[in-house]
């Protein structure tokens, strides 16, 4: 089957609103309440509302299969048992229009661990509600580096489709069986195309200009240099807010709390955690393995670039720039990859 089509504005605006009609979630940036040019990943009410141009969106796509805060279970403790009410692993169907390709990827490269030693069911009943519309990225910055860690602009990962502007439309490419079973809700109003046309210039050359490294070579650099100065330089600023890893579509660790609700119940919730500040390693005797912050920011770097690298295969890291531009202290991954891979250079040499 050819797997690509072209659908007009209209006709896409239409096939938006049908979603919507027939009760499907359909999430889409849009923009932000008293937030400027700004847009964040929302469900939306009408296909009026969706933003596909400008800056990717502020927060990640993460959030849609991985919420900052959620049930694992109920509890009820009487003097003979506990009882456990399990919480629904299935969700509504759920449709992400304009996903940015750095978050669609990032999906995937969590999946590994989401499904490695434990099977993450809540991770991955959203994941298999969810069909992902990614849009080849209309606009980048200084802070985008997805070329430099195996992306591009262009990349198809992670997405169910695959749609790029062109003039008066969008050129879709299905890419999955999930992509094609929401292609029967359009069928009629999509036409077959063959090769890629894609109207809009790429942006691959303009992101490669921010950071053009070998993730090997610095991965080869990290795991000789655990006590290097570089770290306690680069974390010298760095005040441990964990901004970074919640706007991180990668960043996934989570913490584990009871939430009791009067006496003897209660509700098992995991939040959003982080390896920035100090309380996340901290043990209950009042020892911390990682001491300071720059045990933590180096663990940071490590576990994105050395130890999934080493454990799945990938960077845990899609060069989508957040970080960067979330930092309230200009701490920025850009020029720490760049110094790491002078040196790895510098060392060949
Ligand atoms: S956002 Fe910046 S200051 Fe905050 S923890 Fe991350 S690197 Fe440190
Ligand atoms: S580490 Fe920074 S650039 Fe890499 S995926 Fe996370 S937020 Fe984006």
């Amino acid at each position: 089957m050819n797997n690509r089509r072209m659908l007009n504005k209209t006709d896409f605006e239409d096939f938006v609103d049908s979603l919507l009609r027939a009760g499907i979630t359909v999430i889409a940036p849009v923009r932000r309440e008293q937030g400027g040019e700004k847009v964040e990943y929302r469900p939306i009410h009408s296909p009026a509302e969706i933003v596909l141009s400008g800056q990717p969106p502020v927060r990640p796509l993460k959030e849609v299969v991985f919420p900052p805060t959620e049930p694992l279970f109920n509890w009820k403790q009487t003097k003979a048992s506990v009882q456990i009410e399990e919480v629904p692993t299935e969700f509504k169907e759920t449709v992400v229009v304009g996903a940015r390709p750095c978050d669609a990827a990032a999906l995937e490269i969590v999946d590994k661990v989401m499904g490695w030693d434990y099977r993450d069911e809540l991770w991955f009943g959203r994941r298999q509600a969810v069909t992902v519309l990614s849009l080849a990225c209309p606009q980048s910055d200084d802070s985008c580096f997805c070329t430099a860690v195996g992306l591009s602009p262009e990349s198809t990962r992670g997405a169910d489709w695959f749609m790029s502007s062109v003039d008066g439309g969008f050129e879709i490419e299905i890419l999955t069986p999930k992509g094609e079973k929401l292609l029967e809700r359009c069928k009629d109003r999509c036409r077959e195309t063959k090769g890629r046309t894609n109207a809009m210039p790429s942006l691959d050359a303009k992101v490669r200009a921010n950071l053009n490294i070998d993730p090997g070579k610095v991965r080869e650099w990290l795991e000789k240099h655990f006590d290097d100065p570089l770290w306690s330089d680069v974390a010298l600023r760095c005040h441990g807010c964990g901004a970074c890893a919640f706007v991180c579509p990668t960043c996934h660790c989570f913490d584990i709390v009871d939430e009791l609700d009067g006496i003897g119940r209660g509700q098992r919730r995991r939040n959003w955690d982080a390896c920035q500040p100090a309380l996340f390693t901290l043990h209950g005797s009042g020892h911390n393995p990682r001491k300071d912050q720059t045990a933590r920011f180096r663990q940071r770097i490590m576990h994105k670039f050395n130890i999934y690298p080493a454990r799945f295969g990938e960077v845990l890291c899609t060069g989508c720039g957040r970080c960067i531009r979330a930092c309230a202290a200009g701490m920025d991954l850009i020029s720490i990859l760049s110094e790491i891979d002078r040196k790895s250079a510098e060392e060949g040499a």
